[in-house]
């Protein structure tokens, strides 16, 4: 921890800033006036190398046209896989186990088109209740296309405390009936990071395959995907890696399995230089790209190029370490400043269980979440009680933390929120 003892000043929070090795990436970022954005786990903000490097793409269109595929600063045909290499280190994977293609909910149809492969009395698929709606549509859809009843194939681990998952309970559900099993790394709601290392073993031990949705960590906490041996994960890459809306998503497949074929086809997974070929026997890429399926979406991918390369330079565990620092220094400050107005902190207060963001839990969170987008800080709101607050290495500073919650405070002691409905907009 960057202090030893917590001072809920001001002055203390400049200390920590000026110690802040990565203080001036901060100015990288697009940070709009004096809003404090604290939703960087939602949409991370555009930075100017992100910015950059889109409209750098966009000349490319300009300037080659056709040939932009092939010339050009960065050729497109080559595009996903490089970004592939960029991002591997930030998950502990080999620079082609990883591939930028598609988006988060249709990876995971892909992945488990390719790893599901129920055989005799394995055909169970196991999870969490406590996963992203989305991740629990997907598994069930794919589960009714092979013609079983997801009420009986899909087993969700139960949470003890509607917070969290132990990892326990997952693994007692790791019967000889399952066939794969997808999990979080990080639960969205309560930012639990789970042990990802023993899950993976626990699971190879009984010959169960595993994959990860690491959404909520791609940028924020390092991984070692490959040296634990994970099968497959996949994540977003708009959120903490600060791609923009509908950035395309990431998948990595462990080489181990480099052999399978893609469960859903297209020509883009095939080997590179037998693409255009065009012949009608597919000869996939003999990576993690043979999972890609039709054309890259060019520009919900440039602006990785160059965030990733911030990325690169700041090193993700230092990204990690300021993250930790950041959470825990915002979780004493709401200890210190708004105790007994009815919060309570969700989130894992450990940092080996800790992701990037704090989970306040109060009733009246809706509307809470309202006053703070009006004094300035943008939260967010996960019904029915839930205010997210993600302090992003890259851009928040330990000011902007503090000012944060003594924003929040005021509202409390003024009943600033009173004066909104407690409930969410249609995107919260
Ligand atoms: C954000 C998020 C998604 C989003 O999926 P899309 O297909 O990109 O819309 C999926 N899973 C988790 C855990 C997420 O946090």
């Amino acid at each position: 921890m960057v202090y030893s003892s917590f001072d809920p000043s001001a002055d203390f929070a400049r200390c920590l800033d000026q110690e802040d090795q990565l203080y001036h990436y901060r100015e990288e970022f697009y940070v709009h006036g004096n809003l404090i954005y604290l939703d960087g786990n939602s949409l991370g903000l555009l930075s100017r190398r992100a910015e950059q490097a889109l409209l750098k793409t966009l000349d490319d269109w300009k300037m080659h046209a056709i040939d932009g595929w092939l010339q050009g600063e960065q050729p497109w045909f080559y595009l996903t896989e490089k970004l592939g290499e960029m991002l591997a280190p930030l998950v502990g994977a080999q620079p082609d186990e990883v591939i930028v293609t598609a988006s988060t909910t249709v990876n995971l149809h892909q992945l488990v088109a390719t790893f599901y492969q129920p055989k005799g009395k394995r055909t169970k698929i196991l999870a969490d209740e406590l996963t992203f709606p989305s991740d629990i549509y997907a598994l069930e859809s794919q589960l009714r296309l092979r013609g079983y009843n997801p009420h009986e194939h899909l087993i969700l681990a139960k949470s003890r405390d509607g917070r969290f998952i132990q990892e326990e309970d997952v693994i007692d559900l790791m019967t000889d009936e399952i066939a794969l099993i997808i999990l979080p790394t990080i639960l969205y709601r309560s930012g639990q990071l789970l042990d990802v290392e023993r899950l993976t073993a626990e699971a190879h031990r009984r010959g169960i395959l595993v994959g990860f949705d690491a959404c909520h960590s791609a940028g924020a906490v390092p991984h070692f995907f490959h040296q634990w041996d994970v099968d497959f994960a996949f994540w977003c890459t708009y959120k903490y890696l600060n791609s923009g809306p509908g950035g395309a998503g990431a998948l990595y497949v462990n080489r181990k399995h480099f052999n399978r074929l893609p469960g859903m086809a297209g020509w883009f997974g095939s080997r590179k230089d037998r693409q255009f070929d065009l012949e009608l026997d597919f000869t996939p890429a003999e990576n993690a790209g043979s999972l890609q399926m039709a054309t890259p979406h060019v520009f919900s991918m440039a602006p990785l190029l160059g965030s990733l390369e911030m990325f690169k330079e700041a090193g993700i565990n230092n990204v990690r370490r300021k993250s930790l620092e950041l959470t825990q220094y915002m979780m004493d400050l709401i200890k210190h400043e708004v105790q007994g107005m009815g919060f309570a902190i969700g989130n894992p207060r450990e940092d080996y269980r800790r992701g990037g963001h704090v989970s306040l839990e109060h009733k009246e969170a809706a509307r809470i979440c309202r006053a703070l987008k009006e004094n300035g800080v943008v939260p967010d709101f996960r019904a029915p009680n839930l205010i997210r607050l993600a302090p992003v290495a890259l851009y928040t500073s330990f000011l902007d933390v503090w000012d944060a919650v003594q924003k929040l405070k005021r509202i409390m002691v003024e009943k600033q929120h009173e004066k909104f409905e407690n409930k969410r907009d249609v995107i919260a």
